[in-house]
């Protein structure tokens, strides 16, 4: 397919977290093509050779029924009990004395519904008609359609939260950036996005020991909709020049699709994936998986 509108990211050969050159690549996919490079400096990985052509609002363009299926595929309790302890932290670190929050990617509104119970004055914005539609329905709150590039003025939240949107975006940068203008001084960034784990080293050893023919894990973890996986020190670094004080940058156990949905989406048989999706559900709970996420608080400074 030929191009559109915006393109997303040619080849990157430096590091879109900490943007040192020079990285490691591993070899393709067979199945796939993608190239993962590793960055020497931060522990980044990221695709070098993300899919051409589409533009991000055409791949967000979920009808009601197929965002409502995606939303039925997440695991119950476990963002529940994220989005509590995101709402108590930001309350101690924001620094800009209001309660107004914008979600980025709202998705149905579930964690814009918490916030209001708690306090805040929810906004948000989506790419996809179904979720506003869902997020209309449960929350009352009407979002934005459309990027925050397309969303006027400055200095106009004391939060801004994105769950897992950072790694979907060709431009993470220029996202940073808009944050930081809709940001009031004071206020905090909050993000959760993809981390490389122990698991993904391990998934990218066997791609490289087979040259690019084991890789179904590691074209489940790095792919057109996760293109970057952080580390801690790149995160920070990304977030730093984009002009922000980190707060903190936390690894975390936390898997939002249900373990049995994870497993079969890596190939697994449905009667395996169910046996095998108890124990690790056991583990997920008990904190004791891979830490697959990052946390970030950081802070848009006072004057
Ligand atoms: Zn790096």
């Amino acid at each position: 397919m030929t191009a559109m509108g915006t393109e997303l990211a040619p080849a990157r050969q430096s590091c879109p977290a900490c943007g040192a050159g020079h990285p490691r690549a591993a070899s393709a996919s067979r199945r796939t093509g993608s190239v993962v490079a590793t960055c020497r400096r931060c522990g980044a990985h990221w695709l070098t050779n993300p899919s051409p052509g589409q533009e991000i609002a055409e791949s967000y363009d979920f009808d009601r029924d197929t965002y409502a299926a995606f939303v039925a595929a997440k695991r119950q309790g476990t963002l529940e009990g994220a989005y509590e302890a995101t709402l108590q932290r930001l309350d101690q670190v924001i620094l800009s004395g209001g309660r107004d929050l914008f979600d980025v990617g709202a998705g149905a509104g579930e964690f814009m519904a918490l916030a209001r119970e708690r306090g805040f004055e929810p906004h948000g914005n989506e790419l996809a008609p179904g979720a506003i539609e869902m997020a209309r329905e449960q929350t009352g709150v009407e979002l934005h359609h459309g990027d925050l590039s397309t969303l006027e003025g400055e200095n106009l939240y004391d939060a801004v939260t994105m769950w897992c949107v950072l790694a979907h975006v060709p431009d993470p940068d220029d996202l940073l950036a808009q944050i930081h203008r809709v940001l009031k001084p004071g206020g905090v960034l909050f993000l959760q996005t993809p981390r490389w784990s122990a698991m993904d080293t391990t998934a990218l050893t066997l791609a490289r020991l087979t040259r690019g023919r084991s890789v179904r894990v590691l074209d489940r973890r790095v792919n057109d909709s996760h293109m970057v996986l952080y580390s801690r020190r790149g995160l920070t670094a990304q977030a730093e020049r984009a002009g922000f004080e980190v707060v903190s940058a936390e690894p975390v156990a936390r898997y939002s699709l249900k373990t049995d949905s994870y497993l079969r989406s890596l190939g697994v048989p449905r009667r395996a994936a169910t046996t095998a999706a108890r124990g690790l559900d056991l583990a997920v709970d008990r904190n004791l998986f891979f830490r697959n996420i990052l946390d970030l608080y950081a802070r848009k400074p006072l004057a």
